[in-house]
C-alpha cells in the first residue's frame, strides 16, 4: 500500500535561498533509496524521501 502525497501534512511554505534553477528539471532529483523523482520544491516529498526506510510516494496532487 502506497502512501499518498495527500496523506502527508500540507505543503510547507519555505523561503528559497539563492537563485532559482534555470531549468525545470533542475528542481528534481532521483531518490537514492527508492529511485523516485523528487521535487525539491515540495518539502513533503523531500522529507518523505529523507526517511531511512520508505517506498515511492503515490503522487496524486
Ligand atoms: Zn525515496
Amino acid at each position: 500500500m502506497m502512501t499518498k502525497l495527500s496523506d502527508l501534512r500540507p505543503p510547507v511554505k519555505g523561503t528559497r535561498q539563492g537563485d532559482e534553477p534555470a531549468r525545470e528539471q533542475d528542481h528534481f532529483y532521483n531518490c537514492r533509496r527508492c529511485g523516485q523523482q523528487v521535487d525539491r520544491r515540495d518539502l513533503r516529498q523531500v522529507i518523505w524521501h529523507e526517511q531511512p526506510e520508505h517506498e515511492p510516494l503515490e503522487l496524486d496532487a
